[in-house]
């Protein structure tokens, strides 16, 4: 019996994100490079990227593009360039020319339809489906005659049966698998002919690059386990160093299921075009399997999370996405802006959707930003709570009933009566409501009710006295009594 144990490591921490290019970059891997970026920070070390564009027939340069710009929009820059997997096909060549060589390796002519037929019997006799590792011992007679018969050829890695694989995880902690678990011999390079090595496949090249970058640490979500346990045979099989393991835990939707495309919002750029903050989501992704410590909250940036950062605190079971508390973070870092931040973040917003932005003059934009501001959820509210003040709203059906109480008109008749054009404060706006309830005989909350739907035509919005104010500063406060008294 082998068993193989994994390494502790010393020297300085390096991580990798190795993101395939064959999807826009998904929220389960930036929360991977979440994890990774916040251990490098805390051990003072490196966060690397590579490309993992091995699968020639998925990966797309556009994707490849998306990952990046995404990785950058959070925050979580890497240090180096990237490493573009595709161009160390030598390297992941030579690796397997070795592993041929001392006899780890071999090559497998079985077809397609064999292993067809192979998997159908072990189903009937109810038996997990394995490679039953028919090819390990082949003559050289037997070789000769499947390669004359025009057969392409696997290369295969032996996996004992009896082999026992252990590491420590730092997620999850004592791990262990059986080698009789793993499938069988596995695959590592596809068609290769007698005289080619191939196509190398995943696990092969993820340890000879992750070796060949010097990798201290492997963080990767958990449904890497199984790859994990074939990975450490491949290191021992290589003769090389072997790097420490945390899985991470998957993250789940609202039926507890892991969260896929059927999910809908799942890229991180959704969800920057549902007008998310960068920081916001950042902040939402170190909280998804990760809990910070006591007193800490949960509102904080990266550079926060990572001096305090450690395994210990990462869950193992898995992560529900939670839609409230990622708003809910989102408005925080709204909230946080100062109204000059938010108005250049709303600005080109604003210009979108057609605002006279150019007719407001002053401070007036940044005073619209302060009303507005603490009710935002997400950047977009903005606009659709800024209308009524640059677009003169219909009156809504609440509104007209608002308007039809008794006296309402007369109220907002005696305070057009006493409206001033010069400019008004918060404390005359008031001493203005107070006169106009005494000369039309009406209690204040009929009058500070009917002006609410006189200027904004709805009955919910932000502070009455300031959107006054400032519907007041652009003219607008008398065109909209006259058109209710109209
Ligand atoms: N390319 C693999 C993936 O995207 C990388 C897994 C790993 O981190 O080793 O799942």
């Amino acid at each position: 019996m082998q068993t193989i144990v994994s390494g502790a490591v010393t020297g300085p921490v390096r991580v990798r994100l190795a993101p395939s290019p064959t999807g826009t970059l998904h929220i389960g891997t930036a929360r991977t490079a979440v994890f990774n970026w916040l251990f490098a920070k805390r051990h003072g070390g490196q966060f690397l990227l590579r490309i993992e564009d091995t699968d020639k027939e998925r990966s797309q340069e556009a994707y490849t593009v998306n990952i990046l710009d995404g990785l950058q929009w959070l925050g979580l820059q890497w240090d180096g360039e990237p490493v573009i997997q595709s161009s160390r096909l030598a390297e992941h060549q030579a690796a397997i020319k070795q592993l041929l060589a001392s006899g780890h390796a071999y090559r497998c002519y079985a077809t397609e339809a064999e292993l067809e037929a192979m998997r159908e019997a072990q189903k009937a006799s109810h038996q997990a489906p394995r490679y039953d590792n028919r090819h390990r011992q082949l003559s050289a007679e037997q070789e000769q005659a499947f390669i004359a018969e025009g057969r392409q050829a696997t290369v295969r890695f032996r996996i004992d049966d009896g082999a026992s694989i252990t590491w420590t995880d730092l997620v999850r902690g004592e791990m262990s698998w059986a080698g009789a678990d793993l499938g069988g011999d596995m695959v590592i390079a596809r068609r290769a002919a007698a005289d080619q090595i191939g196509d190398p496949l995943y696990n092969l090249v993820v340890v000879v690059d992750d070796a060949a970058m010097a990798i201290s640490h492997v963080i990767r979500g958990e449904d890497h386990i199984a790859n994990t346990a074939k990975q450490l045979l491949l290191y021992q099989a290589l003769g090389l160093p072997i790097p420490q393991f945390a899985h991470t835990p998957l993250i789940l939707n609202k039926e507890g299921k892991k969260l896929s495309k059927r999910d809908g919002v799942t890229s991180v750029s959704d969800f920057r075009e549902l007008g998310y903050a960068a920081s916001a989501l950042a902040n939402y992704m170190t909280l998804l399997g990760w809990s910070a410590p006591e007193g800490m909250g949960e509102r904080f940036s990266l550079e926060q999370a990572a001096s305090v950062f450690d395994f210990e605190r990462v869950n193992k079971a898995g992560a529900r996405f939670d839609w409230d508390k990622l708003n809910w973070l989102n408005g925080q870092v709204l909230h946080e802006l100062s109204p000059a931040a938010l108005e250049s973040q709303l600005q080109p917003l604003w210009v979108q959707a057609g605002y006279p932005l150019e007719s407001h003059t002053g401070d007036w934009l940044q005073q619209l930003c302060t009303l507005i501001g603490p009710s935002l959820t997400l950047l977009a509210d903005g606009v659709d709570q800024a209308q009524p003040f640059f677009q003169r709203p219909d009156l809504g059906a609440d509104a007209l009933a608002q308007l039809d109480q008794p006296s309402a008109r007369d109220a907002l008749a005696a305070l057009l009566a006493l409206l001033p054009t010069a400019e008004l404060s918060a404390d005359s706006a008031k001493a203005l409501l107070a006169q106009a309830c005494e000369a039309a005989g009406v209690k204040k909350g009929l009058l500070m009710k009917s002006l609410r739907a006189a200027l904004l035509g709805k009955m919910q919005g932000p502070d009455l006295i300031d959107s006054w104010l400032l519907l007041h500063a652009s003219g607008e406060d008398r065109l909209r009594l006259e058109r209710c008294l109209g």
